[in-house]
């Protein structure tokens, strides 16, 4: 049987649910297809930006009933097995969430029909637009929190004018538009596991003091998140190679200095993702759009990637929508300049966008680090919070 929509949207992660809820609050028909069943996992620090609640319109209250929402007022930063710094603000500047409630929140909130546990295997260009070939996945019955409109047995195939790749960092229609890619340099390679602490929570670091501690190369950090009972521990870098030793050692340092409890275990659960950087992928054609990480938008100095989801998610929906009706999905060219204008044009990432060779780089970057007012302005507000320097935020719009 084949389910005929406006617009197929693969995946149902921030970006998926973003897109979709835009387009179905504009009145079109669409359905999403996610191989999960949700509740489902990400492998994610779950850390988002007060940037990710506003562009959501998140009602805080509302999602804190019943979900885990840790206000985070500051950072401990550092170089691991070095000197620690801490930053801290009378407000929250950040939240720590748990992925498997935030992107169920989002994907039932999102007003579209949400096939789960259906992994989209096949794609085929047809002339009335696109036609994917559906296969249940492991787990074939939506959970007691199924998301959205849930389709108790999948259907066989969606049928649509217009396709919206947001299946992450693997999606199906990314590899159907980007056939052959070499190995890139925006790669990040990053694993976490996140536990919940037995009672009393015995982890060294505040709940409301997330820890980030960097490589002595500058390549990479690691992070300890307490979000109220749960603690979540990760590692990430740009460069794979050595990442299992390297991390291995970091929670070793972890142990021996107290900040998660010792019989923490090592049982690692890895991921990969792009960040936005040269070479970009082929991001759209005609009648197809990426979105999130299926695209490679997460922000290069933070690796943040759930805020570049969602906007980009919101982007191509109003592509979609402002589109001709002779021309759906729109023209792909001025998708690729609606994202470099939300995200900047690609440049260089990692060591080939140093201004000095790596190795002066990173010794003059430690010791930076370990200066509070670096650590404060530099590193946590324009790094992670992406707040822009006073003299730019106060400029004066230029007139059109
Ligand atoms: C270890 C780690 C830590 C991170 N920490 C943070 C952080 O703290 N803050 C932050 O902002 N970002 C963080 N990120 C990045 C962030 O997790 C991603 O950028 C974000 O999840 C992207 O959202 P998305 O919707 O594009 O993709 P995803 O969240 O990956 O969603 C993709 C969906 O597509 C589905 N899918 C995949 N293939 C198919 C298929 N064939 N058929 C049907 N469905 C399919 C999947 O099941 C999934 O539900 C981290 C990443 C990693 C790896």
């Amino acid at each position: 049987m084949t389910r005929r929509c406006d617009v197929a949207i693969v995946g149902g992660g921030p970006a998926g649910s973003s897109c979709a809820r835009v387009l179905a609050a504009a009145g079109l028909d669409v359905v999403v297809a996610d191989k999960a069943v949700f509740p489902r996992d990400k492998v994610c620090a779950g850390w988002i930006t007060p940037d990710v609640v506003e562009a959501l319109a998140l009602d805080l209250a509302d999602y804190a009933a019943g979900r885990t929402l840790q206000p985070v007022l500051g950072f401990e930063t550092g170089i691991i097995g070095g000197h620690r710094v801490t930053t801290r603000y009378a407000e929250p500047v950040s939240y720590a969430i748990r992925r498997c409630e935030f992107d169920t929140y989002l994907l039932r909130r999102c007003g579209a029909e949400v096939i789960e546990g259906t992994a989209v295997e096949g794609i085929e260009r047809t002339p009335q637009g696109w036609a994917l070939r559906l296969k249940p996945a492991q787990h074939e019955e939506p959970g007691p929190g199924a998301a959205g409109r849930a389709t108790p047995r999948p259907r066989l195939a969606i049928a649509a004018p217009v396709l919206v790749g947001a299946g992450g960092h693997f999606c199906p229609v990314a590899r159907w538009l980007n056939p052959s890619e070499p190995p890139s340099p925006t790669l990040v390679v990053a694993q976490e596991l996140e536990l919940r602490l037995e009672a009393p929570p015995t982890s060294g670091v505040a709940p409301e003091l997330p820890a980030l501690y960097f490589c002595r190369d500058l390549r990479g950090y690691g992070w300890c998140v307490r979000k109220g009972e749960y603690l979540n521990v990760g590692f990430g870098r740009q460069d794979a190679d050595g990442v299992a030793e390297a991390s291995r050692a970091f929670l070793a340092w972890l142990r021996s200095c107290g900040r998660i409890p010792a019989g923490f275990p090592d049982r690692w659960h890895g991921h990969a993702y792009r960040v936005w950087g040269r070479p970009v992928r082929r991001v759209a054609s005609d009648g197809v759009l990426l979105v999130g990480d299926a695209a490679g938008l997460a922000y290069p100095a933070s690796g943040e990637g759930i805020h570049p989801a969602v906007v980009s998610g919101q982007l191509a929906a109003r592509h979609i929508l402002g589109a001709p009706s002779n021309d759906p999905g729109g023209r792909p060219d001025a998708y690729v300049a609606a994202l470099e204008r939300a995200f900047g044009v690609p440049s260089a990432t990692g060591p080939a966008a140093w201004p000095l060779p790596p190795r002066l780089y990173a010794v003059i970057g430690r010791s930076l680090i370990a200066q509070p007012w670096f650590a404060r302005r530099h590193l946590v507000e324009r790094s992670f919070l992406r707040r822009q320097p006073r003299a730019s935020r106060s400029a004066p719009t230029p007139p059109r």
